[in-house]
C-alpha cells in the first residue's frame, strides 16, 4: 500500500524537475506516431514520463506501466494538473488496444505490443466500421484468410480517424464466412506500412479532415497478432468498445490523460457576450439553462468519479455506455448554449470581426455533434443500457 502523502510530495518534486515548460499548457498530446516529428519538449516529456512507467502509470512494470494503485493514480493526475501538465501520450494504443491486450492477449502478444505501446512507439487506427456495418457491426464483411503463417486480408474500412498518421490498425474482420455472423469474426493487428493498406482521406463539416476510408488489398497480418483467439473478436472487439467509450466518458484509467470533464467555464463565457445585471447573467431564459447545465455538469463530474473508484479493471463495462452518452449530451448541450449566447458571432467561419476563439467555438459546435455517433451511436448506447443494465427484454 502506497503511503499517498509521500507519494503525492515525492511526485510534485518529479514533475517539477521533469515536466519541461514547452509541455504544459494548451498544445500538441502525441498519439506516437512515426509521422509527427515532436517538438523537443514534447519529445523529452514523452521520454522522461516513459523511462517512469507513467503513460501507462496502472500497467504491469515488466510491460513499461508503474503498477500504480487506483488511490495513487488518482494523485499523479491531480498533480498533472495542478502544473497544468500535457498528458505524455494519448491516442488508441494506450486507451483502447493496449488495455485488451493486457487483458485478453496472450503473454507473447503481451511482450512483443506492450512495451512500444507504453513509449509511445507507433499510433494505432481503429477498423471496425464498413459502409455496409456500423451499428449492425457484426455484419462486417472485410475478409482474413489463413495463407501459411499470415492472414492475408481483402476489404475496405470506413470513418477511421486519423489513419493518415497511424503505423498500426487493429482490425475486425471475417476469418469464419460460414459460421453464424457474430461467431466468424477476429480482432487483428494489421502493420500499416505496407503498400497493400491505402488510405483516402473523407472531409468533414467542420472543414477537419481527420477521417478515412482505409483499404486492404492483399494486406498480409502475421496468424500470431490475432488477440484473444480465432473467431472470437465479437467478444474481444466488445471489449474494446468498453475501454473506447471510458475514454470519451472519462473513466479510462488506462493511460495517464486523467479524463474527467473539467470545472465549466461557461458561466464566465456566456456572460462575456450577454452581459450581466446585479450579478446574474442578463437573459432569464439562458439563465434558466446555464442552471440546468452547471447542475448536470457537477452530476456527471460526481458519476465520473464514482465510477473510477469503483473500478476493478482499467474501464468499467456497461456503465461506459452511461456515461459516454451522458458525457456527450453534457458537451453538446454547452456548445448549444454557448453558440446561442453568442448571437451573429457564433456563426463565424473566419474573417476579421471573428476572433480566433470565436470561429474554434463554431467549428467544435459542429464537431461535437460526432460524439453521439463515434464509438456507437446514442441509440445503440440506449439499447444497450436497456438491455444489459436495466434488464428490459430485446
Ligand atoms: C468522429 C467519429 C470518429 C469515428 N472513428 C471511427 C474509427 O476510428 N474507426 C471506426 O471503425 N469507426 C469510426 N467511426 C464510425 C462510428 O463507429 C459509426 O459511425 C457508428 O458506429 C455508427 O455507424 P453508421 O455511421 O454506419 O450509422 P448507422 O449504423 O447506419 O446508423 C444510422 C442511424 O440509425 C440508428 N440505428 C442503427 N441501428 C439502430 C438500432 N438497432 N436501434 C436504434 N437505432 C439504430 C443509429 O443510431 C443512427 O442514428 C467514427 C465515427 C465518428 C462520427
Amino acid at each position: 500500500m502506497t503511503n499517498l502523502t509521500t507519494f503525492r510530495n515525492d511526485t510534485r518534486l518529479w514533475l517539477e524537475t521533469h515536466c519541461p515548460e514547452g509541455a504544459r499548457g494548451d498544445g500538441y498530446v502525441p498519439l506516437g506516431s512515426s509521422k509527427v516529428e515532436l517538438e523537443a519538449d514534447t519529445l523529452t516529456w514523452l521520454n522522461n514520463m516513459a523511462e517512469r512507467g507513467w503513460t501507462v502509470p496502472t500497467w504491469p512494470k515488466e510491460y513499461g506501466g508503474a503498477e500504480l494503485e487506483l488511490d495513487a493514480y488518482n494523485v499523479l493526475i491531480e498533480e498533472l494538473k495542478r502544473i497544468n501538465a500535457r498528458p505524455p501520450l494519448t491516442g488508441r494504443g494506450v486507451n483502447y488496444i493496449g488495455p485488451t491486450i493486457l487483458e485478453l492477449g496472450s503473454d507473447d502478444q503481451k511482450a512483443r505490443w506492450l512495451p512500444g505501446i507504453s513509449r509511445g512507439e507507433g499510433a494505432w487506427a481503429m477498423g471496425y466500421s464498413e459502409p455496409g456495418a456500423g451499428s449492425d457491426l457484426a455484419s462486417l464483411s472485410l475478409k482474413a484468410e489463413l495463407v501459411g503463417d499470415n492472414y492475408v486480408l481483402n476489404g475496405r474500412k470506413t470513418w477511421t480517424s486519423d489513419a493518415m498518421l497511424c503505423d498500426y490498425i487493429f482490425v475486425l474482420a471475417r476469418t469464419s464466412p460460414d459460421k453464424p455472423k457474430h461467431q466468424g469474426i477476429s480482432l487483428i493487428l494489421v502493420d500499416m506500412s505496407q503498400p497493400e493498406v491505402a488510405v483516402r482521406p473523407i472531409q468533414l463539416i467542420s472543414g477537419a479532415s481527420p477521417f478515412n476510408e482505409t483499404l486492404f488489398e492483399e494486406a498480409l497480418a502475421p496468424a500470431v497478432d490475432v488477440i484473444g483467439g480465432v473467431d472470437n473478436g465479437w467478444t474481444v472487439g466488445k471489449r474494446l468498445l468498453q475501454f473506447e467509450r471510458s475514454t470519451h466518458a472519462g473513466i479510462n484509467v488506462s493511460g495517464s490523460q486523467g479524463g474527467m470533464t473539467a470545472e465549466s467555464t461557461m458561466p464566465d463565457r456566456l456572460r462575456h457576450y450577454v452581459g450581466s445585471t446585479a450579478g446574474k447573467l442578463a437573459d432569464s431564459e439562458l439563465r434558466t439553462k446555464l442552471t440546468r447545465f452547471e447542475m448536470n455538469g457537477h452530476a456527471q463530474r460526481l458519476t465520473q468519479k464514482r465510477a473510477i473508484q469503483e473500478l476493478e479493471a482499467r474501464a468499467p463495462g456497461f456503465t461506459s455506455s452511461a456515461v459516454k452518452l451522458t458525457n456527450a449530451l453534457q458537451k453538446q448541450e454547452g456548445d448549444e448554449l454557448l453558440i446561442a449566447a453568442m448571437g451573429t458571432q457564433g456563426v463565424g467561419w473566419g474573417g476579421e470581426q471573428f476572433a480566433a476563439d470565436e470561429t474554434r467555438t463554431t467549428k467544435d459546435w459542429l464537431y461535437q455533434k460526432s460524439l453521439t455517433i463515434a464509438g456507437g451511436t446514442k441509440e445503440v448506447q440506449l439499447n444497450i443500457i436497456a438491455k444489459r443494465v436495466l434488464g428490459l427484454p430485446d
